[in-house]
């Protein structure tokens, strides 16, 4: 049987403030997935994507990226993942090919594919001709753009998505849609967490609900739905979080 692209066991973790973010988490991610993680904020999403990345310790449990341990096998575990967070962490003295071309670097990519893979990247998020321009003078979608273009740059088995629609246009939003859905048909697994419903709906194989740190739902959109008696996604979303009254069929259609 192959590895899971992620295996993630038992993960707790408790801040040194005492708040317990993820209580006893599991899930498994196989390879070639496009998976969505979703949760009302506070829930505990980030936490568990950085602990994945080695940003965050975990308190307990484990969590293994295609076999390596996140923490024992750190070096492994990271290369094989590429993170594309939801604040826009650029280093904003940088250009945009040297964004592009530290990030490779770091993760070991010789120079000369470095530069093809640079070039490329550059033509597909329509960055070419901004390639020379500091980060901080693009605008909120030329940021978003070079982000997950500098999540993929090393090709990581494993992408992981955070929020990566938030607040963008809708041309954007579809750009990216079509941009993650053929690299994962191409072999990269997925996982993306979003507030947009409609998004996991679209591009997801698996849906996991995540509140209060715990998993508590998990399989495809109609699986979802039945399990929670309902019609689809958004309102097994709202029985989840206990706000069925908002259901969206309760609202009047202006004609
Ligand atoms: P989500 O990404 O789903 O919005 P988070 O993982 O950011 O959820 O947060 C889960 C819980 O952990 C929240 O109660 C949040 O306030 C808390 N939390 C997140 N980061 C920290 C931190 N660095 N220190 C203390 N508490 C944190």
């Amino acid at each position: 049987m192959p590895e899971d692209a992620l295996r993630i066991e038992d993960l707790v973790k408790r801040y040194p403030t005492g708040v317990e973010a993820l209580r006893g988490v599991s899930l498994d991610i196989a390879p070639g997935e496009l998976f969505a993680l979703l949760g009302p904020n506070g829930a505990g999403k980030s936490t568990l994507i950085h602990c994945t990345t080695g940003l965050a310790q975990p308190t307990a449990g484990s969590i293994r990226v295609f076999g390596h341990d996140a923490i024992d096998d750190y070096g492994k575990a990271r290369q094989a993942v590429g993170l594309a967070p939801q604040e826009l962490n650029l280093d904003w003295f940088l250009t945009v090919e040297e964004t592009l071309d530290y990030h490779a670097g770091y993760f070991g990519m010789p120079k000369r594919e470095r530069r093809e893979r640079t070039k490329e990247l550059l033509e597909t998020f329509s960055l070419t001709e901004k390639r020379d321009e500091r980060t901080r003078t693009l605008s909120g979608g030329m940021k978003r753009r070079l982000i997950l273009a500098r999540a993929v740059m090393h090709r990581p088995r494993l992408l992981i998505l955070d929020e990566p629609t938030a607040g963008v246009d809708v041309e954007l939003r579809l750009e990216l849609w079509h941009y993650v859905q053929r690299i994962n048909q191409e072999g990269t697994t997925i996982l993306l967490t979003t507030h947009y419903l409609e998004e996991a709906e679209q591009l997801c194989d698996r849906i996991a609900f995540i509140n209060d740190g715990q998993i508590v739902g998990e399989g495809t959109s109609s699986e979802l739905a039945g399990r929670y008696g309902v019609a689809n996604l958004e309102d097994a979303y709202l029985a989840l979080v206990g706000r069925n009254e908002l259901s969206r069929s309760k609202i009047e259609v202006v004609s």
